[in-house]
């Protein structure tokens, strides 16, 4: 509990108590009566009255503070002392619970990621000492110890070790990390002493930026807090306007019809009205659930950059997939190395690796790890990616390329066929063909269930888009099962294909694409919902995307949908429970069957339950998803 907190508690019950003691006393004096009971409703009402007050100056009257002011303070005009003060007592309390509950539901956040370090080592004459890792500069040497959490991002310079990322990617599957390796923050060190040189500050640092954006998640707004905003906007003074009107209408009815007019009896009824009335409920349950569900996510792994998102990925129909990454491991296995006449393996092979030194394709990594030699990259230069092509560069003074047959198309070189399917990466020197290699990359562990279970979630169907040889694409499109497939597409493409799927689908129905963040940007932003998945350490896919997986297992997304539906589920329901209680007391308090003290019962009661419903939002039991890791 927060200082503000503890003082609200402390009126409450003081007041609480004052109460007490004063219907115990026995006065007979109605004007000392009144200023008895004052003292304990000021004690509990001052700063709602205040607010109310200062709405009222600025033009914004309707709130809950002025419901609740004129309804008390109405009911103390009237000698209803001890339900005016009730009322305000309730309110109070319903308050201080719901600030509770958010302030832990936002705490929760963070501590299931678990991932905000508290201190940097650092060594001063030989001694460790442990510093604020904000005041930890670019280039120092942390020494991070067994059992740690890692500070920073860094580069380890001596030691090994291996390192549990389960807080940021809910996976429990160890890395391991050694000299010259990078590492990144959030991880906990599991064995051996690491010596870290930093590679950024703190707040550039990955465990950073992954705070911030949990934590600001909250302020892209889905639609239905939207609606509910705008619904009270009108709703208030509409049942102001209404509680007027009872007040007023009948006794003047009465009056007209030579009854007795009955004006303390409307009033307080018009009062009643006024405390069932506050939406303080719905107002609130509904941002709790959406933090629930994005705070369940987030221990999964999964981060949602706001409920707005949450709710699109609920209504997603259309899931289309990149290949390479995504669908398959990007690990590719040289499979053929087929030099032409007078040309070695090895030089193939060599010239394949340096000519895609600089690329950061998975193709790439895998012809760079296949050579297996240090590169010398003053013997390069010139160096051009071609998205969806190849890379061309010049090594030592001749012009060199490689990629597939659309690179060979545009540099006009006549490539050969390989018989075996596969990536063709094919490589020219000085404009002639210098032969192909062909490898082959392997579909993901789990990648065939995950899109049985994406189908089983609720999604219409899943494609799959690539740069690949068709071959190739048709032969993954049929081992995982997927609706549809299109391959042999540049980046460009990729879009043009989303934008044809985009129009064929319903107007309700959202479309998501899921890539690797790696030259698929375009993509990500064009579909309605794009989700980059093995972010770990990937900022660009960080930045472009809406929701981030921060493991590469395609199975999460079933889990995000999941996640989502459960969110939204609990959404609906509170906005149709609270509704449907409001309008029900609404209508018995008009009728006089509901005094001042079952309003303000169902209006807390209410809300405590809207409350621990949404907490539901944050945990999500995903049985596929531990069966299979009970079988691993
Ligand atoms: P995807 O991720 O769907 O496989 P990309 O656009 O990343 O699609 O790549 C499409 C194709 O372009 C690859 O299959 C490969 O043939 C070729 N390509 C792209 N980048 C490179 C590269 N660096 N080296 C060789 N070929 C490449
Ligand atoms: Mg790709």
């Amino acid at each position: 509990m927060t200082r503000k907190q503890k003082k609200v508690l402390i009126r409450i019950i003081l007041s609480a108590v004052l109460t007490g003691v004063c219907c115990l006393i026995p006065v007979e004096h109605s004007y000392i009566r009144l200023g008895m009971f004052m003292i304990p409703y000021l004690i509990i009402g001052y700063d709602i009255l205040k607010k109310a007050f200062l709405g009222i100056i600025h033009g914004e009257v309707f709130d809950e503070n002025f419901l609740m002011a004129v309804a008390t303070v109405g009911a103390i005009a009237l000698g209803e002392y001890v339900e005016g003060t009730a009322v305000m007592l309730f309110y109070q309390i319903g308050e201080l619970f719901q600030s509770y509950a958010v302030g832990k539901s936002r705490r929760n956040i963070t501590a299931l990621m678990d991932i905000r370090p508290d201190y940097a080592n650092i060594e001063q004459d030989g001694e460790l000492v442990q510093v604020d890792p904000d005041e930890v500069a670019v280039g120092t040497v942390i020494i991070v110890q067994p059992g740690e959490k890692v500070p920073i991002d860094g580069v380890v310079i001596s030691g090994s070790s291996s390192l549990n990322t389960s807080a940021l990617t809910g996976e429990s599957l160890p890395r391991e990390a050694g000299e010259g390796d990078e590492v990144i923050s959030g991880c906990v060190n599991m064995s051996g002493v690491l010596r870290i040189r930093t590679s950024k500050v703190f707040g550039e640092s990955t465990v950073s930026r992954i705070l911030d954006l949990v934590e600001n998640s909250s302020m892209k707004k889905s639609r239905s807090e939207n609606f509910i905003t705008r619904f009270a906007r009108y709703y208030t003074p509409a049942v102001c306007i209404g509680a007027l009107a009872l007040a007023v209408l009948p006794p003047a009815v009465n009056m007209a019809t030579g009854n007795p007019a009955e004006w303390s009896q409307w009033i307080i009824r018009a009062l009643t009205t006024l405390v069932i009335s506050c939406p303080c409920a719905l107002v609130i349950s509904i941002p709790l659930s959406f933090f629930g569900g994005i705070g369940g996510a987030s221990a999964k792994g999964i981060l949602v950059k706001g409920s707005n998102y949450l709710e699109a990925l609920s209504r997603t129909t259309y899931v289309v997939c990149d290949k390479t990454g995504t669908l398959t491991k990007g690990v590719f296995e040289v499979a053929e190395v087929e030099p032409v006449e007078g040309i070695s393996k090895e030089e193939l092979l060599e010239t394949a690796a340096y000519v895609e030194n600089y690329s950061n394709h998975p193709i790439s990594k895998s012809l760079k790890d296949a050579y297996g030699k240090t590169i010398d990259s003053t013997r390069l230069s010139d160096v051009q990616e071609i998205s969806g092509h190849g890379v061309t560069a010049v090594l030592d003074g001749r012009r060199a390329a490689a990629g597939n047959g659309k690179l060979m198309e545009q540099l006009q070189i006549a490539c050969r066929k390989p018989e075996k399917t596969g990536t063709q990466v094919h490589v020219a020197v000085d404009g002639k063909y210098a032969g192909y290699i062909l490898i082959s990359d392997v579909v993901k562990p789990g990648a065939k269930e995950a899109v049985a279970e994406m189908k089983a979630a609720g999604v219409k169907q899943v494609v799959m888009l690539t740069g690949d040889a068709r071959n190739v694409a048709e032969a993954v499109a049929e081992e995982l099962g997927v609706d549809m497939v299109r391959s042999e597409l540049l980046p460009a493409d990729k879009v043009s294909e989303v934008e044809t799927l985009l129009d064929a689908k319903g107007s309700k129905e959202k479309l998501a694409f899921v890539g690797d963040g790696i030259n698929d940007a375009p993509v990500l932003s064009r579909a309605d919902l794009g989700i980059a998945m093995g972010a770990l350490g990937a900022d660009a896919a960080i930045e472009a995307a809406d929701i981030v997986l921060m493991d590469d297992d395609p199975a999460k997304i079933a889990t995000a949908i999941g996640i989502s539906r459960k969110t939204l589920r609990i959404v609906h329901q509170n906005i149709v429970f609270a509704l449907a209680v409001k309008f029900a007391c609404l209508a018995l308090g008009a009728v006089g069957t509901l005094n001042m003290w079952w309003a303000i019962f169902a209006d807390v009661g209410v809300m405590i339950i809207a409350v621990l419903n949404a907490a539901r939002a944050l945990r999500y039991q995903d049985k596929k998803m531990d069966q299979r890791h009970k079988a691993a």
